[in-house]
Order: structure tokens, then sequence, then C-alpha cells
């Protein structure tokens, strides 16, 4: 499968996307210290527009999985906030936009069934994107319910490093066949990432999510200790699918997954860009019981518990420690 066409623009678009998230934190973010979630909204649906339109300027065929949808747009965000993105969009691509225009982008592609499904999370990680932390742009592309080609931008990776790179933000990218690469998201020599060789749980960093919202700590230290690693095994906390990056370019070992909430169901547009990069790497994929992630059952992953990504090496160990360490 030739997808070397479609890399190269979603590449582009992914960046544009991104460029959009940094504009809005650098105006919006630190005045918005008292209102929570504005920017963040304001910039979901800024990007989510952005890629749809397009996506739909490229690829007219192709069906859409996105996280954001124009109803809510219309019944959620203010007048005022409604104006701010129509501002963002026009700035980054020009002419005259109005409402509907930005409607119809931000729901694109959702009621159709084709072969190809574009998968996107036009801000993935909201809280890192608050706390000025990790959060990326995710696009991953479905060929028949398998996630063939995906692009993460990264502006805020490194950014919680002690030293971090003066080029800040990557762009990690990988299709069926044709290799994952990273490179820095300002433009630059794509670098070929590999997962690492670590076979030593003790010596394997851990990803897990920043927010004990959403992954089970209480099941991960358990799972720890099933693996024989101490207190100061290397681990690292960070939002949105950087972790999926750091697990394909080697920066981390293990990256395991699962909601303390019972009743969450894992997200197709959490994993679906982020698993193209990792598996194209080298990496191995199932959710915690082992069993192959499910992208075919609509927007949710129904058939899945949990998401468990590793260099491979490792996956048995911690499939292990994990059945040992349940309840
Ligand atoms: P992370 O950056 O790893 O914390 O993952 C962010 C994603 O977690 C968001 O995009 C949400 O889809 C997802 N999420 C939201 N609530 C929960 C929850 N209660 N449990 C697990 N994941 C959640
Ligand atoms: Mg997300």
């Amino acid at each position: 499968m030739d997808l070397s066409n479609e890399l190269e623009t979603i590449k582009t678009i992914a960046r544009m996307a991104a460029s959009i998230c940094q504009s809005i934190q650098e105006e919006l973010v630190d005045a918005a210290q008292k209102n929570g979630r504005e920017p963040v909204t304001i910039a979901d649906y800024a990007s989510q527009a952005l890629i749809g339109h397009a996506l739909a300027h490229n690829f007219p065929d192709d069906a859409v999985i996105a996280e954001e949808r124009s109803e809510e747009y219309m019944l959620l965000l203010s007048d005022q906030h409604r104006m701010l993105v129509q501002r963002f969009v026009t700035d980054a691509i020009g002419g005259y936009i109005f409402e509907d225009d930005i409607c119809v982008w931000l729901d694109f592609g959702k009621q159709k069934i084709a072969e190809r499904t574009w998968v996107i999370d036009p801000i993935d990680g909201t809280k890192g994107f608050l706390r000025r932390g990790h959060y990326c742009v995710a696009i991953g592309l479905l060929v028949q319910g398998e996630p063939v080609l995906g692009v993460l931008a990264s502006p805020g990776f490194y950014s919680d490093e002690v030293d971090p790179p003066p080029d800040l933000g990557t762009l990690t990218y990988a299709s069926q066949g044709g290799g994952a690469f990273m490179e820095a998201l300002g433009g630059g020599e794509p670098e070929p990432i590999r997962v690492s060789a670590i076979n030593d749980p003790q010596r394997a960093t851990l990803l897990t999510s920043f927010e004990a919202a959403h992954t089970d700590f209480a099941l991960i230290e358990r799972v720890e200790r099933a693996l024989g690693r101490g207190p100061d095994a290397p681990r690292r906390r960070l939002d949105s699918q950087d972790k999926h990056s750091m697990l394909a370019a080697g920066m981390g070992d293990i990256y395991l997954r699962l909601s303390p909430d019972p009743n969450f169901v894992e997200k197709l547009w959490d994993h679906a860009a982020g698993y193209a990069i990792v598996t194209e790497a080298g990496g191995y994929v199932t959710d915690v019981d082992g069993s192959p992630l499910d992208f075919s059952s609509g927007s949710r992953m129904l058939k899945n518990r949990g998401v468990l990504m590793t260099n491979g090496h490792l996956h048995q160990a911690v499939l292990d420690a994990i059945a040992a360490s349940k309840g």
C-alpha cells in the first residue's frame, strides 16, 4: 500500500493544526487560569475544523471519526468564543470563513462508511495543554479497520525534561511498511525510530498517564511489584499520545493504561495514530488481557479493556504481572 501522498499531506495538516493550538495557548492560556476549560475548547474546535477542511479538500471520499461535533459547538460555545474559533481558523487558512463552514468541517466525513477512515484527536492531552506540558494533534488512518498510518504533532514534547533542547516539539509519524520517523516540529531531517531492546523489567522505563483519573495507579503499583520493580525503577507520567511517540522512539519501554472507572471504554482517537507508529517501530500492542486492539466498532473500543504497549521483549512479562495483580 503506497501511502506516501497521504503521509506528506497529513504531516502538513498536523503541523498547521499544532500551530493553531500553540497560537491559542500563547494568547489565551495564561489569561484563562480562572476560567478553566475555555482555551482547550476553542483550540479543540479550531484544530478539528482546520483538519476537517483539509481532509475534505484532499480526501473527499474518506470517512472520519473525530472527537468534536458541530452540534456541541453551537450549543456549548458562546458567540464570543465561536468568533475566536473563526478568527484562528481564518488566520490559518485565509479567505472568508463563516460559522456554517466551521460546522461543515467539524462534521466532515462523520456520516460516511468508507474503506478508509481518518481518526482525529484535535488536541490529545487537554490537561497537558493547559499545564503547558505534553499534548499533541493526533491523526490516524484506518484501512478496513486497521491503523496503517499515524501522525502525532507534539508542540510540548520534551517540555518537562530538566534540560529541554532549543528545538522544542516533534512530529512523529509512520505508515505501514514505510518506517517510523521523528523530526523537529518546525522542520528538519527525519530520524528513523525504533523501540528499545531492553528486556529487564527493572531497567525498563514505564510510561503512564499524568492524570490519576485516567489510569489506575494502585493497579500499576501492584504490577510493578509483581515485576520486581523497586521505587527507583525508571518511570514517566505524561499526558497524551506523546507516550506512544516515546515508546516508538525507545525513550520508554512499557506503556500501561487501565482506567480506574470500570465503565470507561477506550476511544479510538486516543490510540489509532499512536498504534500505527508504535507497531511500525517494532512495538507490540494488546489490551490488558492480551487481546489485540479492535478498531472496527465505531468510535469506542468495545471489545477491549485498557491498553498495553511495549517494545515486544517485555510484553509477556507485563501481561503475566497484570494477571497476577488483578482484584
Ligand atoms: P492521557 O493523556 O493518557 O491521560 O489520556 C487522555 C485521554 O484520556 C483523553 O483523551 C480521554 O479520552 C481519556 N479519558 C478521559 N476520561 C478518562 C477516564 N476516566 N479513564 C481513562 N481515560 C480517560
Ligand atoms: Mg485524547
